[in-house]
C-alpha cells in the first residue's frame, strides 16, 4: 500500500504501557489528527512514526518498506513541533533553506525551492528578514516551511498550533488543511483540541489509554460514536442511559421513546444525543416533561439547559427556532430516535 501503515504498535516504559496495541493503515496524501486527552500516548505514538521513539513491539511501515529500524534523518520527514525551533539569528530564508544547505544542495537550487516554499506560506519577499521580527503566525508559517523543504514523503506536527491565539489559531488550521491538500502530502499533526481536528482532518484517530478507541471521518466520529468516551470527546453531547421496561420499549427518563433499539439482549445501554438534537417543545404526553434551568444566548445559537427525568439536558437552536424560552419554563424534550445513538456500556 502506498501510506503509512502502523502494525500492533505498543510501547512500554517500565510496567507502563503508553501505547498499546496501535493498528491503523493511513493511505497516501491523508490528513491524520491523532487525538486525546492528556496522556493518551499520541505524542509517543508520534515520536515512534519520526524514529525519535523506538516501539516495544510492531512495525511501522512507509510505502511498503519496513522503516521501524531507520533513523529519523532517513526516514525523509518533516517535522514541527509546538516550540517551532526556529534558528533565531537566521533570516527567514536562511531557516527555510537550512535542511537542503546541510544535505549539500547547491545556492541556486536553495534559492529556487526558498522561493517557492515562500510563495506557498504567502511570504514572498520576507527572505530577508530576521526571524524575530515576525508575528506568532508568520513563525509557524516559517516552521512548516522548513519542515517541507526537503518535500519528505510525511509530515509530523506536534500541537504545532497550541501556542497561538484562539483566533489565528483557527485560521492557520484552514491554512494548515488548503496547504496540505495543495501538496498531497500524508501528514498526522498530534492536537487535544476537537475542533482543530474536525477543521483539518480526513481521518481522526481518537486516543485513550494508549489505543485507538476509533478512527474515522470526522463527520462520522461526529455522529457515530464508537463508544461514550469517544461521543464526549467530540463536541458536546448528552449521554443518557436507556433502560427497557417490561414490555420491552426504550425508556429514557421515566419516557418510552418509541422506534429506539437496544442492542439485542441487553436491557441497559448509553445513549448520545448531540444538543442540536434535542428539540424543546410545550409539555406533553409524548415529551419528557423539564424545566429550564438556564438560558446562554449566544447571538448566533441559544443553549438551553433543561432540567428533566433527574438529568440536565442541554438543547441548542438558533434564535430564529427558539426565540423565547426563559429560565423556570415548562418544557416537553423531545428526543427524535434517529438522532440517539445507542452505546454499549
Ligand atoms: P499530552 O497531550 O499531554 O502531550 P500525550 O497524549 O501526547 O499527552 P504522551 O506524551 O504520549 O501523551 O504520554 C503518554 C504517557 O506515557 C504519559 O503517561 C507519559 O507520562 C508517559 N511517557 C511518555 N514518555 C515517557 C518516558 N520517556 N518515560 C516514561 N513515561 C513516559
Amino acid at each position: 500500500m502506498s501510506g503509512l501503515s502502523l502494525n500492533d504498535i505498543t510501547k512500554t516504559f517500565g510496567d507502563f504501557t503508553a501505547v498499546d496495541n496501535v493498528r491503523l493503515d493511513v493511505p497516501h496524501g491523508t490528513f491524520v489528527c491523532l487525538l486525546g486527552p492528556s496522556g493518551c500516548g499520541k505524542t509517543t505514538l508520534l515520536r515512534m512514526i519520526a524514529g525519535l521513539e523506538e516501539p516495544t513491539a510492531g512495525a511501522i511501515v512507509l510505502d511498503g518498506k519496513d522503516i521501524t529500524p531507520v533513523p529519523t534523518h532517513k526516514r525523509e520527514l518533516g517535522m514541527v513541533f509546538q516550540s517551532l525551533a526556529l534558528f533565531p539569528h537566521l533570516s527567514v530564508g536562511d531557516n527555510i533553506s537550512y535542511p537542503l544547505r546541510i544535505r549539500g544542495a547547491s545556492r541556486d537550487a536553495q534559492k529556487k525551492r526558498t522561493e517557492e516554499l515562500l510563495a506557498l506560506i504567502h511570504l514572498s519577499g520576507y527572505a530577508d528578514r530576521p526571524v524575530a521580527k515576525l508575528s506568532g503566525g508568520q513563525r509557524q508559517r516559517v516552521a512548516i516551511a522548513r519542515a517541507l523543504a526537503i518535500s519528505p514523503k510525511l509530515f509530523l506536527l506536534d500541537e504545532p498550533l497550541s501556542a497561538l491565539d484562539a483566533k489565528l489559531r483557527e485560521a492557520m488550521q484552514v491554512e494548515l488543511r488548503q496547504l496540505q491538500q495543495k501538496l498531497g502530502i500524508t501528514t498526522i499533526v498530534v492536537t487535544h483540541d476537537q475542533r482543530e481536528a474536525m477543521t483539518m482532518a480526513d481521518l481522526v484517530v481518537v486516543m485513550g489509554n494508549g489505543r485507538i478507541r476509533q478512527a474515522a471521518s470526522p463527520i462520522e466520529i461526529y455522529r457515530k460514536p464508537a463508544d461514550a468516551f469517544v461521543a464526549d470527546f467530540i463536541g458536546s453531547t448528552n449521554l443518557l442511559e436507556v433502560t427497557t421496561d417490561s414490555a420491552g420499549r426504550a425508556i429514557v427518563l421515566g419516557q418510552a421513546i418509541a422506534g429506539l433499539k437496544l442492542p439485542a439482549g441487553a436491557s441497559k445501554a448509553s445513549l448520545s444525543i448531540r444538543p442540536e438534537d434535542v428539540h424543546l417543545d410545550m409539555p406533553g404526553k409524548d415529551a419528557i416533561g423539564g424545566t429550564v434551568t438556564f438560558v446562554r444566548d449566544l447571538g448566533g445559537t441559544i443553549e438551553t439547559f433543561v432540567e428533566a427525568g433527574g438529568a440536565s439536558i442541554v438543547s441548542v437552536a438558533t434564535p430564529r427556532e427558539r426565540p423565547n424560552v426563559k429560565q423556570g419554563q415548562k418544557v416537553g424534550v423531545v428526543l427524535p430516535p434517529e438522532s440517539c445513538v445507542v452505546l454499549p456500556q
